[in-house]
């Protein structure tokens, strides 16, 4: 793939080396309680992209252990949106609910062992008798029952004797563990609703902590990633496994962070109040987050992948901006789709000197892309144009149509305005013009000057479509329920023109509306006598521009906005300086569009960019932090106490990881603050990341040395201490060693013997 590796495929690599695993087997484990969202994609691209890269396999498990919350509709959704995004998972959908019995019998085990005891304390005293972070907890008195009592009313609760709640069985772990997961977790609980699978079959259910590492078992997975959150439940997982004896090969836990998007809830609870209050169409609303909705939309599978690989996969938490989604689905149509003619607001062109009609060729697609077609574009006197390519008193920088300045209609001729017709009102219905036969595209010969090409449709001969104009379903950044919806992210024009061909030829459903952005034939309500097409995502970021006006100090070289100018619909387009140096940011630099786009769009930052650029050549991380840290700045303080090359020293140490991204942002703090060089603020504080196995080796020799009676059972093949002593090195080096590092140091000590 060529691309950088993340840890835990690196992980996975090492283990395929080492011979712990013959085969990598990975598993998708989502539970039916909703549809999958772009979260989840992320997940599913990691499982399923694993088992791919490395020739394992990745299971499709439903979590079924909540009957009242889960449903067959909802396994359904999720296996389309496995397979719509390329993956198969073998023969068949594995549910946990198959393992039930088995399930049962390991915590039958549990109990003859004396690990397992049925507790009777009600809910509230459970979470009181589990103590606090800083005190240890007590034990209930019920887990002095005999293991023959305990056998009898786990029997018991199963056939459905007891009310939900009466009883629980739990693990005897230890209720002064400092992890208070390890507090004798809950194993399970008594439900009486029925289960989509099992039916009334069973009248207790297993809790996430029990079942899960037990179902990884039992399918032979390798590796079971999970996000963050479950960090602290790795050792449940383990010490299930470990107390069950289960034998080898066993699955190990990792975590990962979960993908957050900014503009977007990616929580299946809030996802569902959208759909049951009706803040939505449904689970595939073409707004909403879910991989159903991005497809009804018009996403395509590649460009929600390309995502996944884009954004990656770490440790440490943090927010994508969702336009760095919105640029992956246009890079991915911008060189595929066709290109075509749309008019949303029409506005009639008479063309005074033209008679008769004909058809011009045009291809569907510009020159710089590797596609081929085209299609005949109807011409007659009567054209629409949109409303907003006529200006009667134009703004300063206008570059369409206007009494005095003539435009090309695109593939065809230009025109220029003769006379304008209103109604009583004073609103314009008709536009007089003629148009210069000698201007044709690709035979121009009248040399006329024009500024712009606009786009048309031929009068007699378009046809009448609805567009449905999406925009972000919520219109701020960190959005908290449905009182922070856009108002405006639905808006509906029941009778565009669009030319002929789009629906006659229906080349694609998908195409790029000429300067409107790209749109999908809607799967669900598009008829060929009634179209109707979505609008997947605008040519550029409108939003950039929104959120920079939205900024309290707007940057002095913006044009102060004209008053009697019309609300100029436009003004995402770049100005040419502005255009200029994005196309130079992708070319020389090789920043992604988004990132581009920020930085050309503002005078400042792409001069602090550019400025930087200059001490050090690395271009992404400097355009990132200018982007992000350095224009959060801007909007606090007029002045900066750093300069572009403390910025690119920053950029410089981060990526020479000599810090990780996570302490760059202390860093940037603390020069923001005092206006010291980061070099000198990692010196003094210490913050340098110990990458030199020199450094950490004595540590890993001491923390083994100390620890003797670990060691031994380590080797004896007790593996979950593994991590007990990565963690041992970590603290002992104050946090501030490479863990990647540790890793594979701690792995490579601990198998010399
Ligand atoms: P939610 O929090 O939205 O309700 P969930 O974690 O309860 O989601 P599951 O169906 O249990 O949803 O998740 C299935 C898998 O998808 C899990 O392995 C989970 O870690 C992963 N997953 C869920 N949300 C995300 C996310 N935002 N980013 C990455 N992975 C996720
Ligand atoms: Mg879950």
């Amino acid at each position: 793939m060529g691309k950088k590796k993340d840890f835990l495929r690196k992980i996975v690599e090492e283990d395929l080396r080492s011979g712990k695993y013959s085969q990598v087997v990975t598993r998708f484990p989502p539970e039916p309680n909703g549809y999958p969202h772009i979260g989840h994609a992320k997940s599913i691209s990691l499982n399923f992209g694993v088992a791919r890269d490395y020739g394992g396999r990745c299971n499709l498990r439903m979590d079924d252990t909540n009957p009242e919350t889960e449903e067959a509709r909802y396994v359904e959704a999720i296996e389309d949106a496995v397979r719509w995004l390329g993956f198969d998972w073998g023969e068949r959908t594995l549910y946990t609910s198959d393992y039930f019995q088995r399930l049962y019998d390991y915590a039958v085990e549990l109990i003859k062992m004396g690990k397992a005891y049925v507790d009777s304390l009600s809910e509230e005293e459970i979470r009181e008798y589990r103590g606090t972070v800083t005190e240890p907890g007590r034990r209930s008195i019920y887990a002095e029952r005999s293991v023959e009592e305990n056998l009898d009313l786990f029997e018991r609760m199963r056939k459905g004797e007891f009310a939900e709640g009466e009883h629980v069985l739990r693990a005897r772990i230890d209720m002064a563990a400092a992890n208070m997961k390890m507090r004798d977790p809950l194993l399970y609980r008594i439900r009486h609703a029925p289960h989509f699978r099992t039916g009334n079959a069973w009248h207790i259910y297993p809790m996430y902590d029990f079942a899960h590492c037990l179902s990884d078992y039992i399918e032979g997975v390798t590796h079971s990633f999970c996000t963050l959150e479950f960090e602290n439940n790795r050792e449940i997982y383990d010490w299930i496994l470990d107390t069950l004896g289960v034998p080898p090969p066993r699955p190990h836990q990792y975590e990962f962070a979960r993908l957050n998007i900014n503009y977007t809830v990616l929580s299946k609870r809030k996802l569902i109040e959208l759909v049951k209050e009706g803040y939505v169409s449904g689970w595939d609303d073409p707004r909403m987050p879910t991989i159903a909705g991005y497809r009804r939309r018009g996403y395509t599978p590649e460009s929600i992948l390309t995502f996944c690989e884009q954004i990656g996969v770490a440790k440490a938490n943090s927010v994508v901006d969702v336009a760095q989604l919105e640029a992956c689905i246009r890079d991915d149509l911008n060189p595929k789709v066709p290109r075509v003619m749309c008019v949303l607001d029409p506005l009639k062109v008479t063309i005074l000197n033209y008679e008769g009609s004909e058809e011009i060729d045009a291809s569907y697609y510009p020159h710089d892309v590797p596609r081929e077609g085209t299609r005949k574009l109807p011409f007659s006197s009567e054209i629409y144009i949109e409303r907003e390519d006529f200006s009667e008193h134009p703004p300063k920088g206008y570059y369409r149509l206007t009494p005095d300045q003539p435009v090309r209609l695109k593939h065809a001729y230009i025109i220029r305005c003769q006379e304008v017709v209103k109604d009583e009102e004073g609103r314009v219905v008709e536009i007089k013009a003629i148009y210069y036969p000698d201007s044709r595209s690709g035979s121009d010969t009248s040399g006329i000057k024009v500024k712009s090409a606009i786009q048309w449709v031929d009068a007699r001969r378009a046809r009448k479509v609805e567009v449905r104009l999406y925009d972000r379903l919520f219109g701020v950044e960190n959005p908290q329920g449905p009182e922070d919806l856009n108002p405006d992210s639905l808006r509906i024009v029941k009778e565009a023109l669009i030319e002929p061909a789009a629906i006659e030829e229906k080349p694609d459903e998908r195409f790029q509306f000429e300067r409107l952005g790209y749109f999908y034939t809607d799967p669900v309500d598009y008829r060929d006598e009634a179209p109707v097409f979505n609008r997947i995502v605008t040519l550029k970021d409108s939003w950039a521009k929104k959120r920079q006006k939205a900024s309290p100090k707007p940057a002095k070289s913006e044009a102060k906005p004209s008053k009697s100018a019309p609300k100029e619909p436009r003004s995402v387009e770049m100005s040419p300086e502005e255009q200029a140096r994005f196309e130079r940011y992708g070319k020389e630099s090789g920043l992604r569009e988004e990132l581009a786009s920020t930085l050309a769009r503002d005078e400042r930052l792409s001069r602090f960019f550019e400025a930087a650029l200059e001490t050090y050549e690395g271009a992404t991380t400097i355009a990132n932090l200018v982007a992000n840290e350095v224009a959060r700045e801007l909007k606090r303080e007029e002045e900066l106490t750093f300069a572009p090359a403390q910025i690119a020293a920053l950029a410089r140490l981060i990526d020479e990881e000599t810090i990780s991204g996570k302490i760059a942002k202390e860093v940037f703090e603390a020069m923001s603050q005092s206006g010291e060089d980061p070099e000198k603020i990692v010196e003094e504080r210490g913050l340098r990341q110990i990458s030199d196995p020199a450094e950490i080796l004595p540590v890993i020799e001491k923390v083994l040395e100390q620890n003797p009676d670990n060691l031994r059972k380590y080797r004896e093949g007790n593996e979950r201490l593994f991590g007990f002593f990565v963690g041992q090195v970590l603290k002992a080096t104050g946090g501030r060693a490479n863990p990647r590092i540790v890793n594979e140091l701690v792995n490579r000590e601990l198998k010399k013997s």
